[in-house]
């Protein structure tokens, strides 16, 4: 490793420049920098070619281990992360936890829904709730959390964080919005501490009332309450360990691998982005848009346009706004606070920014950007079952094709092994994967008896009021 100036514990700072130094600890607690922007670390730890040759052979919790161990240097050593990577990952239904199965020449999926609630997120949330847990309890403190859900992330929070003692958990989704597997997922957690929280009203209304609570002072210090969601550093962190854990199966770092990461708010891929900064050899990062196509657009014209939301059938990617993409903008500006804040408050006000040619190629050398619409989506889950035996829910749907093509079109230098990251079991979204090659998915075995599951919902209607007082009430 290349020391850190002074060789000091690791420091983070907002992507706006007017907030940190702060450590590791308080970037978990704290969530969203104080002055709008997201927290990153100093600078990138770096991996030399010999330090990832000796990752070979390690388990996935140790892995983890190693590659976190930068990020939270001085406060959280390398056996302690490993040990809770070890219990975050225990109940994961595959012994590989990420396992990388071969699709066609040079194409590879990464199976990343062998967790609890059977999509990514619970690779990122199971250990950020035992980061949580341990940061509390070392303070002894308590805190409650409250986040807004479309689906994957409520359930995947709820099951992460039910029991434990230093948190209280509430989720608010929109009553009968989300897909039913998804919404018996989060009603079906019985357990202290875990509410899910059926809100009358859309996701917009869950979201208004959740930032509704953040902005009532008085309520938060009340209540210490926390965020969750996808902009907290602490949950990119055990992402980045899937890429190496990946490349290293391809041959790494002898051999340069490219991803395909279906997207929505940015965080999957942007965790790709850090794990080459930290000297994975990644050869091209490629974006998968759905009909909703923001990201796709901004790679091909420079400039970031906000338009409305096009339900499609791989829901968690319908974005009008990516969160996590002011991170790679802080970058690609050379890390400059202020001109991050001049672009963000600009695109706030305009719902839209460009930026220079010479930052786009810089941009364009790292990532490549492909779309689908839901008429594709469809068709790739069909010829995939078909041709090469494999149900890919909607969102992995996205990804495939578009590595497909980014291999077909010449975007990636010959025999490229290409990964397309599956980030959610095809159960989980039943009527597309259904549509698409007439067999029902079926649940894996730990999810068998789900729709038969006891349920506890707490109904309320879309108002900060009323659910303050359910928090207050059970917290
Ligand atoms: C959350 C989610 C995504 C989008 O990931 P981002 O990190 O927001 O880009 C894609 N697919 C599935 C299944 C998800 O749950």
């Amino acid at each position: 490793m290349v020391p850190r100036p002074g060789g000091s514990a690791m420091h983070y700072y907002s992507t706006r420049g007017q907030d940190g130094p702060l450590g590791y600890e308080d970037a978990l607690l704290s969530g969203l920098a104080r002055d709008g922007g997201l927290y990153l670390p100093a600078e990138w730890p770096r991996f030399t070619e010999a330090d990832i040759s000796a990752m070979q052979g390690l388990s996935y919790a140790e892995l983890a281990g190693r590659i976190m161990a930068p990020f939270c240097d001085g406060e959280v050593d390398e056996a302690e992360l490993t040990a809770m990577a070890q219990d975050a990952y225990a109940g994961f239904d595959h012994p590989d936890i990420a396992p990388l199965v071969p699709l066609q020449d040079n194409l590879h999926v990464l199976e990343l829904f062998h967790g609890p609630t059977i999509a990514f997120k619970d690779y990122a949330m199971q250990f950020l709730a035992r980061a949580f847990d341990r940061a509390l309890k070392k303070n002894r403190q308590h805190a409650v959390i409250v986040g807004a859900t479309s689906g994957d992330t409520g359930s995947a929070a709820l099951e992460a964080f039910k029991g434990r003692d230093a948190v209280d958990i509430f989720i608010l989704f929109p009553d009968g919005r989300v897909s039913p597997v998804q919404q018996r997922q989060m009603t079906s957690v019985i357990a202290d501490g875990a509410h899910a929280v059926a809100v009358s009203g859309d996701f917009d209304d869950c979201q208004a009332v959740v930032k509704a609570l953040f902005n009532d002072l008085e309520f938060r210090d009340q209540v210490n309450l926390s965020a969750i969601n996808s902009i907290n550093w602490a949950r990119l962190m055990p992402q980045i360990v899937y890429y190496f854990a990946a490349a290293l199966r391809l041959g790494a770092p002898a051999r340069k691998v490219a991803f395909s990461v279906p997207t929505g708010n940015f965080g999957n891929v942007f965790a790709g982005y850090v794990a080459r900064q930290m000297g994975l050899p990644i050869e091209r990062l490629i974006v998968a848009s759905n009909q909703n196509d923001i990201l796709t657009r901004f790679f091909e014209q420079g400039a970031m346009r906000r338009e409305a939301v096009n339900p499609s059938l791989s829901p968690s990617m319908d974005i009008q706004v990516s969160s996590n993409f002011e991170r790679l903008l802080f970058e690609l500006l050379g890390r400059d606070g202020a001109e991050t804040a001049r672009v963000m408050a600009d695109f706030a006000a305009t719902g839209k920014f460009s930026l220079p040619e010479a930052v786009m190629g810089e941009a364009r050398s790292l990532f490549a950007a492909y779309r689908l619409d839901d008429a594709g989506t469809i068709a790739e889950i069909a010829n995939t079952s078909r041709d090469d035996g494999m149900v890919l829910d909607p969102h992995s749907a996205v990804g495939v094709s578009a590595a497909r093509r980014a291999i077909a079109d010449g975007t990636l230098p010959d025999r490229t092994p290409v990964v397309a990251l599956a980030c959610a079991h095809p159960a989980k979204f039943q009527d597309a994967v259904e549509q698409a090659t007439g067999t029902l998915p079926a649940l894996p075995a730990h999810l068998a008896d789900l729709m038969q599951r006891p349920e506890r919902t707490h109904l309320v209607e879309a108002s900060d009021s009323a659910v303050k007082a359910l928090v207050l009430e059970r917290k």
